[in-house]
């Protein structure tokens, strides 16, 4: 058997798109586990869609991603590529080059000549106003936009020699046979029907003289020898027009995989209206590489009856992947699902990675900003992120609602106050901790030692016989007594982390000069 090789195949019409990720990953993973090759191409015939510095954000976002590739186009040169004539930092790697659509012209038209030769296609001069009118008058009879053939039928060889000398513009046709059904078996959908009476003489090229998608993508396909074209659903009405050139070519058809629908979560097709769909505006909120791979990898796929296991690395993922796993039915898009999933690889992060990848959104955070050095230092950084890490559902989060660790907190002695507590038994509360942790030594200033000590400290019994009786009766609620002034003192929250990890992370200092200060003001 020939050796597996896919292609992504991505317009560069501005950012990565969730979609174009999912395709790139199953073309990647499908290419893996067989021991083939995956490559990028560029469709860049769609001069009015085309985005300067496209081509190169899609080829650092898979580079990001890991998603490597055999061949095509790259961003660096360590393969001894070719320099690419169009994109000037682009190299393109392998022998079945040109990977760039634009760099092919001569090639598609050489082929479509071909083609008009050989009576499976022809010239079409119509102007767009005339088309438009066709059109229009179609869908008001609610009939299929099928193009009538007018220049087919009623241009004469001797017009269309004449008109070709005179430069009028003109597009080429693919002649669709009629009454014809065409059947492909599709990996994903099985057989697959076109009745070809409903599919029109699409174009094959256009007048600015570059190819459409179809002529071009067919040519590229068998040029770079592509076993499994495995794309978006949204492609498979174009799946008759690629048949018929690949019979008209004399070419073998590679297989076919149609992936479903990405859908929100209302199930109308996800639009950048109902979210975010550039993959780079997840990774610059927070999200993590290994959460976009491992989420992404779900929408359209699973591994099988039986399998528990959600968190994958992207070579548990090729070890997994195949594509009879892959439905047919759309697939839903749910954030909260990412952020899980996310949560999940933020917890496996070493406490140095999750600084390195936290550091970046801390510094653009206000409070961060106007935060002490000693606050900003290393140390005290990654103590605030050993307690959040567990949390945190995405690295914007870090900080975000334990500020005070990063500034004063405000004195509010109702908050301060455990249920119905009085200003002396209040104080005396405070004075309490403060007495414990003053006799705490710097090196004994330890979570596990604060926690320790501090709940058995809370667990002794109040000094106060009438408070005695309360106590016993929620022993929970005795604790607070204690724990919640001493709380509510160093954080100024209602909700925080404990006050052990809230004074391990303040550090000795830091957490009875708060202390002394509030017992000042009480
Ligand atoms: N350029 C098309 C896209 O951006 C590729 C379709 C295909 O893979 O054939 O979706």
């Amino acid at each position: 058997m020939n050796k597996i090789r896919t292609r992504f195949a991505p317009s560069p019409t501005g950012y990565l798109h969730i979609g174009g990720l999912r395709t790139a990953l199953y073309d990647y993973l499908f290419a893996k586990k067989n021991g083939g090759d995956f490559l990028l191409k560029i469709e860049d015939t769609d001069r009015k869609r085309f985005v300067e510095g496209a081509v190169e954000k899609l080829i650092i976002s898979l580079d990001f991603l890991g998603l490597e590739r055999n061949e095509g186009v790259m961003l660096n040169n360590n393969t001894n590529g070719q320099e690419s004539k169009n994109y000037p930092r682009v190299f393109e790697v392998g022998e079945y080059g040109p990977y760039i659509q634009s760099e092919k012209l001569e090639i598609y038209k050489k082929h479509v000549d071909e083609l008009v030769k050989n009576g499976h296609a022809y010239y079409c001069f119509c102007e767009p106003k005339r088309l438009e009118e066709m059109r229009s008058e179609q869908t008001a009879q609610k009939q299929p936009p099928i193009y009538d053939r007018f220049c087919l039928q009623n241009v004469s060889e001797e017009e269309i020699n004449k008109n070709l000398k005179n430069n009028c513009p003109y597009t080429i046709r693919i002649k669709v046979p009629h009454d014809e059904i065409i059947e492909v078996d599709d990996e994903i959908r099985g057989r697959v029907k076109f009745n070809t009476n409903l599919v029109t003489d699409q174009i094959l090229l256009k007048s600015d003289g570059f190819p459409t998608y179809h002529l071009a993508s067919i040519i590229d396909d068998h040029d770079m020898q592509i076993t499994h074209v495995i794309r978006g659903e949204e492609w498979l009405p174009s799946i008759p027009i690629h048949i018929l050139l690949y019979r008209y070519f004399n070419w073998e058809a590679p297989k076919f995989a149609h992936l479903p629908l990405l859908l929100n979560l209302d199930k109308s097709k996800l639009s950048k209206r109902q979210g975010d769909v550039a993959v780079e505006d997840y990774i610059k909120n927070g999200y993590l590489k290994e959460a976009l791979i491992n989420f992404v990898a779900f929408l359209g796929w699973n591994p099988g009856k039986g399998e528990t296991q959600e968190i994958f690395t992207l070579e548990e993922l090729v070890e997994k992947f195949d594509l009879t796993h892959v439905h047919k039915a759309g697939a839903v898009f749910d954030i909260k699902k990412l952020d899980w999933i996310n949560s999940q690889w933020i917890k496996k992060l070493s406490i140095e990675e999750l600084y390195q990848k936290s550091l970046p959104f801390l510094e653009e955070k206000e409070f961060y900003k106007n935060a002490s050095a000693e606050k900003k230092s290393e140390d005290y950084i990654k103590k605030i992120l050993s307690i959040e890490q567990d949390r945190l559902t995405n690295l914007s989060e870090v900080g975000e609602s334990n500020q005070f660790f990063f500034r004063d907190t405000n004195f509010d002695k109702e908050l301060l106050r455990w249920k119905d507590m009085n200003d002396e038994d209040l104080k005396k509360s405070l004075e309490k901790s403060l007495r414990v942790l003053e006799n705490i030594t710097d090196e004994n200033w330890t979570r596990e030692n604060l926690e320790k000590i501090l709940m058995e400290k809370a667990d002794e019994k109040p000094a106060s016989p009438a408070r005695l009786a309360g106590a016993m009766a929620k022993r929970a609620g005795g604790r607070g007594e204690l724990l919640w002034p001493l709380r509510a003192t160093l954080t100024g929250e209602k909700k925080s982390p404990s006050p052990f990890e809230c004074a391990w992370v303040l550090g000795k200092e830091e957490t009875l000069s708060r202390l002394k200060n509030t017992i000042g003001k009480i």
